[in-house]
């Protein structure tokens, strides 16, 4: 029985900087704070880590932490370890044990998955574990995880639930993962970059610091910005439904810092969903806000290290 004295240390690694925290299944987060991931490399994101770990662990709190979770972009070889493939947001961060992140002086156990099963995972957590729920992030990538009451569904390899890589333009434009017409290059920030950085419009910015308000603000002045921030919401919502149609949740819970700054307009998206759905699906499916904002994965990463007797992939 874990008491509200045990807590749990949870890393979620992103794009532009390292969140991190402590709780437990009891009481939830507890702490929350992020480092900046300003330099894109291996040694400096351990170095950040090092960080966290001695701050966590010199807190009066410290003693009582039983376990690390570890949230991380990219596809993670369940059997090996390892994350694989491309990475396109870390690229530095493939080919390598997730456990060597943690330095060798740390001997509590470390547990890990991918961060949208993560941020999946705490969403399902926050709904009591009652539902088959799949959790949809929109940010710099297309991230997703599907949660079968209290279980990451992960495939047979660790590889399931690549929403971001499937094609719904056969030939279309061409994604980070070298394929073309996939969601991920139209509806997630970086494939909305680079969609309208093709544009003849001035930017007052380089294509690639364009954040949300940003675009929006690009939109307003320019149809064909808004044409493409369309389609992204329209291939968006044609994938959701092809999900659901294969899976038929209970709930799809959308997040992630694209959807937190409005980039598709929330009513618009449900809607499209919906209309991309036979008739009797979209009567029952609930298509509903992450609860947990951008602290989902540090929470997801905590609730898994507590629950790791039941997610030991060893
Ligand atoms: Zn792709």
């Amino acid at each position: 029985m874990i008491t509200s004295n045990k807590y749990f240390l949870g890393i979620d690694i992103g794009a532009s900087s390292v969140k991190y925290g402590w709780g437990n299944c009891k009481i939830g987060l507890q702490y929350f704070n992020k480092k900046d991931l300003s330099i894109k490399s291996l040694s400096y994101l351990k170095n950040i880590i090092s960080d966290i770990l001695n701050l966590a662990l010199s807190n009066p709190i410290g003693q009582n932490i039983q376990a690390i979770g570890i949230g991380t972009p990219g596809t993670i070889d369940l059997k090996n370890h390892q994350i694989v493939g491309i990475n396109p947001n870390l690229p530095f961060l493939v080919n390598i044990d997730i456990r060597s992140l943690i330095p060798d002086n740390i001997k509590l156990p470390v547990y890990w998955d991918n961060d949208a099963n993560l941020m999946c995972f705490a969403e399902a957590w926050q709904r009591n574990f009652k539902n088959d729920i799949v959790g949809i992030t929109v940010g710099s990538g297309i991230g997703c995880g599907f949660v079968q009451k209290d279980n990451i569904f992960h495939g047979s390899h660790g590889y399931a639930m690549e929403l971001g890589h499937i094609c719904i333009i056969p030939g279309g434009e061409i994604c980070s993962c070298k394929r073309k017409g996939c969601v991920e290059a139209y509806s997630s920030m970086d494939g909305l970059r680079r969609r309208i950085s093709l544009l003849e419009i001035p930017f007052s910015k380089t294509e690639f610091s364009l954040n949300v308000k940003d675009l929006l603000n690009l939109a307003a002045i320019d149809p064909k910005v808004y044409r493409i921030i369309e389609e992204g919401l329209s291939i968006l919502a044609q994938g959701i439904a092809n999900l659901s149609v294969l899976l038929d949740p209970e709930v799809i819970v959308i997040g992630g810092g694209a959807m937190e700054g409005a980039l598709y307009d929330w009513e618009k998206l449900q809607n499209k969903i919906k209309e991309c759905l036979p008739s009797i699906n979209a009567q029952n499916i609930k298509i509903e806000k992450a609860l947990a904002g951008n602290k989902a994965g540090v929470l997801g990463a905590i609730i898994l290290a507590e629950s790791a007797n039941k997610f030991v992939w060893e």
